[in-house]
């Protein structure tokens, strides 16, 4: 499990930078974004550090794949709404021209009634 000292999301994982946590298991941490645009608007991230979808290889096929099944629950016990009428959002901005402001790999997980802050 590799960290960068000084990444803010590796910072969290290991509990130096307090977050509110949704859930955790031994390689995904996935706590709230501080600045939500949506009623519920989370964050999952593997513990390990890795940077963007950029540097995603096929070996992380496993991994992405386990926090993408993972997202539907936690959407729904997070708050929002089922499905078809309800739903939610999955977003993962990557390098600068993809609007990636953490340099930690992250799903944004998005939901609940409109209107949203953005989009
Ligand atoms: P990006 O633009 O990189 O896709 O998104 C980074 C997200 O991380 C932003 O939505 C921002 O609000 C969130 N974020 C940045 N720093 C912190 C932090 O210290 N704690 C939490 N909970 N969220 C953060
Ligand atoms: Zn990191």
């Amino acid at each position: 499990m590799s960290h960068d000292p000084n990444c803010v999301f590796c910072k969290i994982v290991q509990g130096a930078i307090p977050s509110r946590k949704v859930y955790e298991d031994e390689e995904i941490f996935v706590f709230h974004d501080i600045h939500p645009w949506a009623p519920v608007h989370f964050l999952m991230i593997p513990k390990d550090h890795i940077a963007s979808m950029a540097q995603v290889e096929p070996a992380h096929a496993g991994l992405l794949g386990r926090m993408m099944a993972l997202a539907p629950k936690l959407a729904a016990e997070q708050g929002c709404n089922p499905y078809p009428q309800g739903g939610f959002r999955i977003v993962v901005n990557t390098g600068a021209e993809g609007g990636q402001e953490v340099h930690h790999l992250h799903i944004h997980v998005m939901g609940g009634p409109r209107p949203w802050l953005k989009g």
